[in-house]
């Protein structure tokens, strides 16, 4: 008897799990007497369920099948929570088809400081992935617009910036700025790598610097935040954007609320640090839902295109 095979995607890729029908051995007796299932029971949901078919949403615990999550670009159904999304999917869901050229994809860490399982980590991530770093940069269109579009990808490493994720931003930056394209960079990361050392730090400056040489020429930059946006990487480009946009819910910041509350020893207001709470304190200029990104992006890049055709009338 044949079975099916399905695939259990995790955050870490995709793994392949115990066939969800296990055929009875042949030699197993009927008993005349079968104890039925009570209606309702977990022995009864985990056999109607095969594994790796459905995903429970982490905010509201619906079970959702994994298709129409993947239709719905990652965004909870039921409730709406954005879920993470790989950078190809975004960058699938962002630009024209086969528009995107992508720069610097053999690009790799050498591990300078030999930090202690750093090499193992990378090849970890790497394997699970398909991806040689925590983001993924290049040229394409959104809409009628070129752009310089950099993805990051929260499934290697935590999306952390060390010197491979400074030197490709700053080179898209960079290549941005000659083209006199607007760049647009989609963060989601948990800071500077440690792994790195000074040399993620030294990330922070270089594309800060990119950035105000692209500012110079009057051309724009539009810095998305997703769920979550922290540390070296929040401290500099992410926070830096003409616009900055927010998708809903994104948590966003430099420092964690618990390293915080410790701290300073003080109760954090509520929804602190949410997309929210920075829109209503001026930080961020607009949340936009993942469905509706793509659509907004190309209004915010009209405005921009106008902008610069009336100055230079
Ligand atoms: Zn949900």
């Amino acid at each position: 008897m044949d079975t099916t095979t399905f695939l259990k995607k995790t955050i870490g890729g995709v793994t392949q799990v115990e066939p969800a029908l296990t055929p009875p051995p042949a030699s197993t007796e009927q008993k005349s007497f079968v104890k039925k299932t009570k209606l309702g029971s977990s022995r009864s949901k985990k056999r109607e369920i095969p594994e790796g078919l459905w995903i429970k949403c982490p905010a509201c615990d619906a079970l959702v099948f994994d298709k129409e999550l993947d239709e719905n670009l990652q965004v909870c159904p039921k409730c709406q929570q954005h879920l993470p999304i790989a950078s190809r999917e975004r960058i699938h869901s962002l630009v024209e088809t086969c528009t995107f050229q992508e720069m610097d994809a053999e690009m790799v860490s050498v591990d300078i400081l030999k930090f202690a399982s750093y090499k193992s980590k990378l090849d970890r991530d790497r394997k699970a992935t398909m991806l040689k770093d925590a983001v993924v940069t290049g040229v394409g269109k959104i809409g009628t617009h070129t752009v310089a579009l950099g993805v990051m990808d929260f499934r290697f490493m935590g999306g952390s910036m060390g010197a491979v994720v400074g030197e490709k931003l700053t080179r898209l930056i960079e290549r941005g700025t000659e083209g006199g394209w607007p760049v647009v960079i989609i963060s989601t990361s948990g800071g500077a790598r440690m792994q790195e050392g000074a040399f993620s730090l030294m990330q922070m400056a270089k594309t800060s610097a990119a950035l105000a040489y692209h500012a110079k020429h009057r051309h724009p930059y539009l810095s998305v935040l997703t769920n979550n946006s922290y540390g070296g990487v929040m401290a500099s480009y992410a926070a830096l954007g003409d616009l900055i946009l927010a998708e809903p819910g994104a948590m966003i910041g430099f420092a964690g609320p618990r390293v915080i509350k410790d701290t300073t020893h003080a109760d954090l207001p509520p929804r602190f640090q949410t997309a929210e709470f920075l829109l209503d304190h001026g930080l961020i200029d607009a949340i936009v839902p993942r469905k509706e990104m793509k659509a907004r992006l190309i209004t915010y890049l009209d405005y921009f295109a106008a902008g610069k055709k009336y100055a230079a009338a």
